[in-house]
């Protein structure tokens, strides 16, 4: 009865831990990440100290530390869901930081030990044992997490290949194979430094899957519901103490905005001018394919005329949104005119590109355009460096020509490059 117990209070800790990271990670744009990362910190910390101290029984004999299976399980997801929603460079930063605090804390512990000690009281002694095992202990799983984050990302990202969209099933078996190799490398280093027995191997390890089972599950929940309308811009601030102080956090988010349109937050003409430019350039000279989509939504003079002009304005920044949820993370979007974007897709050409146009043109038509009647829809034409122009200027010369064929075929359309059998263009039916 007790093993049971145990089982639910280990589940109730991992939903808490998961609940309260989630809902910090979520206001990363309001409070900024650090108080995530604070808190990682300090869980993390906590981790390793019940790791080396505390073991409990479950049920079928597994042994198990709630530090190893809640904790540190918890973090590696939460770190996962930072990379997933964020990218490397925001997710190498807790990694870092974590190596970098524990091997001062083992530092620190050395100098310690140097001290000449006097009793706390007359029954209790000064203990180093603690910080003897803790320090190594951390630095070992520190630099485990370190493989371990590289592993279940690039696990992540892989699996996509094989199981698409579905995240549930891709955090589950980056969690599963990773966790399988951390509890054999930690396990060596808790065998070697604290002497724990073969029973905690098997029972850590059948625990962690079972943490795996439960995070991979609140994972999923978060990332469909908690997750899918984050826009960059639009959030309000919280208001605290602390609103007066972030003047230089302001100028610096203006610099960052610069080179993004206003209204929709994708990057603007000039940026085009540039960094497409720029882009398109290299792919021609290195011999990469390279794709130029311009978007133009159909009928948007006759939307503002029947809605007004601030619900154009609301709609497109809804359709800003769609063409990047369906493009993928690596491409650009830029905001070329009044209702017309281009996106810039490095890497892809022919039936790739034109796929990307026929997803990016679904996405917008299945959008709600706040009235039933009504249905938001966009011609796209789609021009491939090199098969099409090396040069910018030619490409979106081509894709311009293909959008106006798209307009003249009904519009709702993607044209793309042309194969010789067909006749007189290409067209991707709706
Ligand atoms: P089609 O492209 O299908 O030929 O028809 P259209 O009505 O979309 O024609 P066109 O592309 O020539 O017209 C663009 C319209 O987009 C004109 C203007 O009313 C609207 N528009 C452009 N910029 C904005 C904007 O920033 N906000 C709003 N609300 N509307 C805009
Ligand atoms: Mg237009
Ligand atoms: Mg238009």
């Amino acid at each position: 009865m007790a093993e049971f117990n145990n089982v639910f209070l280990l589940i109730g800790v991992a939903v808490l831990y998961f609940t309260a990271l989630a809902a910090l990670l979520r206001a990363r744009r309001r409070i900024g990440l650090g108080a995530f990362f604070c808190a990682l910190g300090v869980m993390h910390f906590l981790e390793t100290y019940l790791a080396s101290t505390i073991y409990v029984p479950l049920p079928f004999g597994v042994v198990t530390s709630p530090g190893s299976t809640v904790l540190f399980t918890g973090k590696l997801m939460m770190l996962l869901l930072l990379y997933i929603r964020e990218d490397a460079t925001v997710v190498r930063q807790p990694i870092y930081g974590l190596l970098f605090g524990n091997v001062l804390l083992f530092a620190f512990a050395f100098v310690m030990r140097h001290h000449t000690l006097v009793p706390l009281t007359s029954e209790r002694a000064a203990d180093f044992g603690f910080l003897d095992e803790m320090g190594a202990l951390m630095v070992w799983g520190t630099a485990i997490l370190f493989f371990d984050c590289i592993l279940i990302i690039l696990l992540c990202e892989r699996s996509r290949a094989w199981l698409g969209h579905n995240i549930w099933a891709r955090l589950t078996l980056g969690g599963v194979v990773v966790l399988s190799f951390d509890q054999l490398a930690f396990f060596s280093g808790l065998h070697m430094l604290t002497g724990a027995g073969w029973p905690v191997l098997l029972g850590g390890w059948i625990a962690k899957m079972g943490a795996v089972a439960v995070y991979s599950v609140l994972a999923a929940v978060y990332l469909k519901y908690f997750e899918w309308s984050f826009t960059r811009l639009g959030e309000a601030r919280i208001s605290d103490v602390f609103d007066t102080l972030t003047y230089r956090e302001r100028y610096e988010d203006l610099l960052a905005r610069t080179g993004c349109d206003a209204l929709t937050g994708a990057l603007d003409r000039h940026s085009l001018e540039s960094y497409g430019r720029r882009a398109v350039d290299a792919a021609a000279a290195a011999g990469r394919p390279l794709a130029l989509l311009l978007i133009d939504i159909d009928h948007f003079k006759a939307f503002n005329d029947r809605f007004g002009h601030a619900a154009g304005d609301k709609m497109l920044k809804r359709i800003t949104g769609e063409i990047m949820g369906a493009a993928r993370l690596s491409d650009f979007t830029y905001r070329f005119g009044g209702e017309e974007f281009v996106v810039i897709a490095d890497g892809l050409a022919g039936k790739d590109a034109t796929a990307l146009g026929e997803s990016i043109r679904r996405a917008i038509a299945a959008a709600p355009a706040g009235d039933a009647q009504w249905k938001v829809t966009a011609s796209i034409g789609v021009a491939c460096c090199a098969k099409d122009a090396s040069g910018y200027d030619k490409l979106f010369e081509i894709a311009d020509k293909r959008l106006y064929e798209a307009k003249a075929a009904g519009r709702n359309k993607v044209i793309g490059e042309r194969t010789p059998s067909e006749t007189p263009f290409r067209l991707v039916k709706s």
